[in-house]
């Protein structure tokens, strides 16, 4: 994929770079075909590395789309159903705290309409001597008591509030009742007795245990007309008036309700679930906050150990706590349902971008991989291949592109294997030129070199002859001389066009290497005299006495170094070292003439290089010599090289193997 990329990359660059420059397009289609063929090439090598890429891709964009369908989806869910959370859990409470306002405003009312009617039975002045006479007589046969039964029995009928009314003495007895039972018995144990002689007022609600059942008690103290208590007027509450009040579950859903918790924390109205005990202890932190006086809502572990939200108060007036509650479920279900569509949308998304991804994926993938087919096939030599993507867009451009491409490649290539054509007849025909022109050396030296054979012979006869005068010897030696270096120009000049065309043999034999540098030293003397130079010969002990090599090569190489250090050289010394090195023999020629600028320690080497060329050098030769001595080091399978700087000398250095050569 990514050679692909960079390959469209690159071509978009060249497009849009043909708009400004007049960019030769032959040339424009041979760079993106060495780019096209390094990036296929090092991509599409198998087939296995086409399915990673087509994999790749393919992941890659449905991941892509996966992320980019749940990311904002989830962000989104999170926020509204947290909003919408929030929302349900404010307007629950709201909801709650005022129903349970709207409960205790009623609870007050059936407690007040309860102090009416002991109000009205005490402050009847018709039945005020009767009621003072009943409870201040010191025996109920002593006062009109039955009047007052009758009486209170029929206050009772008139109401709905208490169940029964009961006027007792300030020591407990009971002195008149509706419940004929009661009547003579002492209420001085009840747990409202003692409260009740202080005042007008609503008692707790308490749980007796000898009758199993709820008591809620209002009283009214009956005082006489000389102004001190006398008795206590008591009713008790209907409690299913007050159960009535609590069990509207108008706005409390299927799971909200509203109860009273005593200070005992005895629930003491009945609740809606079935597996909740009336008059039994509960807990919970509204129950707790209530107890503690304090009004509210919050969200909370309710008393059947399930979440709730609630609101509670605390009703001062009949010393309990008011609390009502729904489950937390139901009032946070829209929350729930928000967050169980967004998953569900979120699994059709993640479904639809896995579908797009794949089809976005073969969309894309399809014509890339076609060209790269197609470009592997040109790649590896079948340039009849073109691409056949009938896209309008930017691959189709591509593969118009490409398809063109190798159309200018095709060409380019058909050029090339035209001039290659042309390059090898023509250096077939300059080989053979070159062969006729070495043959043509080969002959011409040959037969130039008997006559100067002869010519040289007959010189040093006519010089010894002993009949020529001083300027006739004289003159003779010059011819002599002459014929002498045309002699070696020849012999350099054969030498090189035998090694040239491959006709130079080595013969190797054992040589006898210390016998021919004494007898070479000894010819050597004879220049080192003439030229007034000093000339050592220093042949290390180690160095052995034959060796397994060409003799005349040797002897080539030994004489060309020799006399060109004695050529180069006006004062001072010619060295000759020989010594064994690392199972070699080295050859060192060290002069002290006038020496090689470092430019020229390779070129020397060639043929007919020489470091002064001009017409007007002092020393004469052909610029052969050095060639022919690299050449049969070559040969022999050693080397040769110089150490010289212009004015201080020179020193050739040859490296021949002591075995094999
Ligand atoms: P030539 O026949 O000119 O000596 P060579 O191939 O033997 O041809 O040498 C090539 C050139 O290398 C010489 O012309 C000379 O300029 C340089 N050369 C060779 N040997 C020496 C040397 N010992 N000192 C200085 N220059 C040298």
């Amino acid at each position: 994929m990514r050679c692909e990329f960079f390959f469209i990359v690159i071509y978009v660059r060249f497009h849009k770079a043909q708009r400004f420059v007049n960019f030769s397009v032959s040339r424009q289609y041979i760079i993106l075909s060495a780019l096209w063929m390094d990036a296929m090439g090092a991509e599409t090598q198998s087939t296995h590395d086409e399915r990673r890429f087509r994999g790749r891709i393919g992941v890659t964009l449905t991941l892509f789309l996966v992320v980019l369908a749940i990311v904002p989806n989830t962000v989104l869910t999170v926020l509204v159903t947290r909003a919408a959370n929030e929302q349900a859990r404010v307007q629950a409470e709201n909801q709650l705290e005022s129903i349970v306002e709207f409960r205790s405003q009623e609870i007050q009312r059936m407690l007040e309409s309860g102090r009416d009617v002991l109000n009205s039975v005490v402050e009847d002045t018709l039945q005020h001597a009767r009621i003072t006479t009943t409870v201040e007589a010191r025996d109920r046969r002593l006062a009109p008591a039955e009047q007052v039964d009758e009486y209170l029995t029929e206050i009772l009928e008139d109401q709905n509030v208490f169940t029964e009314l009961v006027l007792y003495t300030l020591d407990g007895e009971v002195r008149s009742a509706t419940n004929a039972d009661l009547i003579g018995h002492s209420v001085a144990g009840a747990p409202y007795f003692l409260a009740s002689l202080d005042g007008n007022t609503v008692h707790p609600i308490y749980y007796d245990e000898a009758t199993g059942e709820l008591y809620l008690m209002s009283t009214r103290v009956v005082t006489a007309v000389s102004g001190g208590t006398v008795g206590v007027l008591a009713g008790r509450h209907d409690l299913n008036v007050l159960y009535d009040l609590l069990s509207s579950y108008v706005g409390l859903g299927s799971t909200g309700e509203t109860y009273l918790v005593n200070q005992d924390r005895l629930l003491v109205s009945p609740s809606r679930f079935e597996d909740t005990v009336l008059a039994a202890a509960y807990e919970s932190e509204g129950i707790n906050r209530a107890l503690a006086g304090q009004s509210g809502a919050a969200s909370y572990e309710g008393y059947r150990q399930v979440p709730v939200i609630g609101a509670y108060r605390w009703l001062p007036t009949l010393q309990a706590a008011l609390l009502a509650e729904i489950d937390q479920a139901e009032a946070l279900q829209v929350g729930y349902q928000i967050e169980r569509l967004s998953l569900l949308a979120a699994f059709i998304l993640v479904v639809v971008s896995m579908s797009l991804g794949l089809g976005l994926t073969l969309w894309i993938t399809r014509p890339l991989q076609a060209l790269t087919k197609t470009a592997t096939l040109v790649a590896s030599g079948d340039y009849s291949q073109r691409t056949d993507v009938a896209r309008t867009n930017e691959v189709g451009q591509l593969a118009y592109a490409f398809n063109k491409m190798t159309d200018q490649l095709v060409q380019t290539i058909g050029e090339l294997d035209k001039h290659i054509e042309d390059l090898k007849e023509a250096k077939a025909r300059v080989e053979e030129a070159s062969r006729l022109k070495d043959d043509f050396l080969a002959v011409m030296s040959h037969e130039l070199r008997t006559p100067l054979n002869a010519s040289i012979g007959l010189l040093g006869l006519l010089e010894m002859d002993g009949k020529l005068d001083e300027e006739g010897i004289y003159m003779v030696r010059r011819a002599r001389a002459n014929n002498n270096r045309l002699l070696d120009l020849i012999n350099n000049i054969l030498d090189i066009t035998r090694i040239e065309a491959g006709r130079m043999q080595l013969v190797p034999s054992e040589v006898d290497l210390r016998g021919m540098v004494t007898r070479l030293a000894q010819d050597m003397e004879i220049l080192a005299e003439q030229k007034g130079l000093e000339f050592n010969v220093q042949i290390d002990d180690d160095v052995p006495q034959t060796l397994h090599t060409d003799p005349d090569a040797l002897l080539k190489i030994s004489t060309n170094l020799l006399s060109n250090a004695f050529k180069f050289t006006a004062h001072g010394s010619v060295t000759w070292q020989i010594m064994r090195q690392n199972g070699h023999i080295v050859m060192k020629v060290k002069d002290t003439g006038i020496g090689i600028p470092a430019h020229m320690h390779e070129t020397i080497f060639e043929r007919f290089r020489q470091v002064d060329s001009s017409s007007k050098r002092v020393h004469g030769g052909s610029g052969l010599g050095l060639s022919i001595v690299q050449r049969l080091c070559q040969a022999m399978k050693g080397s040769v090289h110089v150490e010289s700087a212009l004015g201080e000398g020179s020193t050739f250095i040859v490296t021949i193997p002591l075995s094999g050569s």
